[in-house]
Order: structure tokens, then C-alpha cells, then sequence
């Protein structure tokens, strides 16, 4: 192979700048899903979220990758009430953690980071899929970026096979009675309506996708 797409710090800055975007985009659409089973809070949330973000970025293009991660992990625990905020702080923490120093990473190393953030999701919020939580969204999507670059596909498709995976664990929270979190207070009565944390969890995904086919 020629080329490897590697994924540098402006990817990451560029990947946070394209939630941000997507959720504000989908702010109401996420206060709509929360607002039926949950406290109608999520669009908000993700917006202060990840504007913040945005603005602790702004003039950090030194950092490294995994450092810039960090950065985003912390300004989402310190900027967001709710339970997405300290699940997705630490997620990003914990895989800027996982890449340490490096100045670039590739497929297999941005894959590993996202099971870092998987682990630490699961880790605070004890949910397994079939919880109707972002961890239905999230998990297969790092199960599918796994498998599509052990078979060689260049990471741009891979990162577009994981999106897909999100959106379809996503839309599979429709039937689920929620088991985790604050909808899990409904009991049946959460069951047919799309989890909020893991529809947001493919706008992230996506969000990744746009990224790093920008900068190729
Ligand atoms: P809150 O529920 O505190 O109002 P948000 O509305 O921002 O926070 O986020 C709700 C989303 O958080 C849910 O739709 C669900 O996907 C996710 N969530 C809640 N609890 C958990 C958990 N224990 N593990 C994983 N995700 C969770
Ligand atoms: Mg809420």
C-alpha cells in the first residue's frame, strides 16, 4: 500500500467542528426523541457541549491527536449536565488517553481509540446493547470499523461502514424498552421511540466520516 490515511490533529479539530455543526443542525430533532423519553434536554446538551468544544480548540493546533481529545473530553464532563455529557467526556478522554503522544495515527489506531471510548461509556454507564443507550449505536460501529479494515479497506470506507452501523444500531433502538438511563424510569412506555444518545451517536460517526475524507 502507498498511502495510509493517517489522522492528525486538524482532523480531530475539523471532526468536533462537523458534530458541532450536526447537532446544531439537529437540535430539535434530539429535544424531540429526549422529549419523549427522557427530560427533553439532548440537542441542547450536545450543542453546549460541542460548542464549547469548539471554542477550547480554537488556537490549540499544536497538540497532539490524542491530547486535543483530551481537551474535548474534559470541556464536555465541565460543560454538560446531563448523562451525555460525562459518558462522551470520558469516552474521548479515555481514547485520547489510549493514543498518547503521536503526532498522526492511522485506521488501526484511530479504531483502537474508539474502543478505548466504548470501554470508558460502558465502564460509567454499565449498559450493554439492547439497553437503548448510545452504546447501541457505538458498539456496532467500532465492531464494524474493525472488521472493515482487518479486510483491508482504506480507512475512509471503513470509517463510512462504522457510520452506517451506528444509524442502523440507532433505528434498532425503536422496539427496545430502555434499561439504562433516564427513559428507563418509563418502563414499556419507552418502548418505539429512537433512542436520543444513540441518534446522536451517529451524527458522530458521520461527523468522522466528513472529517477524514476532507482531508485526504
Ligand atoms: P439526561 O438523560 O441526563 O437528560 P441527555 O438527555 O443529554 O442526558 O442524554 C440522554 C442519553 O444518554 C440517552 O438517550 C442515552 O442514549 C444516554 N444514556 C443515558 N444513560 C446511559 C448509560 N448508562 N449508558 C450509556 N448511555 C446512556
Ligand atoms: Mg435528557
Amino acid at each position: 500500500m502507498l498511502t495510509e490515511a493517517t489522522v492528525q490533529s486538524a482532523t480531530i479539530a475539523a471532526w468536533m467542528a462537523e458534530i458541532g455543526a450536526d447537532v446544531r443542525a439537529q437540535r430539535d430533532q434530539l429535544t424531540q426523541l429526549d422529549a419523549a423519553i427522557g427530560d427533553g434536554d439532548h440537542g441542547t446538551n450536545m450543542v453546549r457541549g460541542f460548542d464549547a468544544v469548539e471554542k477550547a480548540l480554537a488556537g490549540r493546533g499544536e497538540d497532539a491527536p490524542g491530547q486535543v481529545l483530551i481537551t474535548c473530553g474534559k470541556t464536555l464532563v465541565s460543560t454538560v449536565g446531563g448523562a451525555s455529557g460525562p459518558l462522551w467526556g470520558s469516552a474521548l478522554r479515555r481514547a485520547g488517553r489510549s493514543l498518547g503522544a503521536a503526532p498522526e495515527i492511522d485506521g488501526a489506531q484511530l479504531a483502537g481509540a474508539l474502543e478505548a471510548a466504548l470501554a470508558a461509556i460502558k465502564e460509567l454507564g454499565a449498559a450493554e446493547v439492547g439497553d437503548k443507550t448510545i452504546v447501541d449505536a457505538l458498539e456496532p460501529a467500532v465492531a464494524a470499523l474493525r472488521t472493515a479494515l482487518g479486510a483491508g479497506e482504506p480507512l475512509a470506507r471503513a470509517l463510512g461502514a462504522a457510520a452506517a452501523a451506528a444509524e442502523e444500531g440507532a433505528q434498532a433502538t425503536v422496539p427496545l424498552q430502555a434499561r439504562k438511563g433516564r427513559a428507563s424510569y418509563l418502563g414499556e412506555r419507552s418502548v418505539g421511540h429512537k433512542d436520543p444518545g444513540a441518534t446522536s451517536t451517529a451524527l458522530i460517526m458521520r461527523g468522522l466520516v466528513r472529517a477524514v475524507a476532507r482531508q485526504d
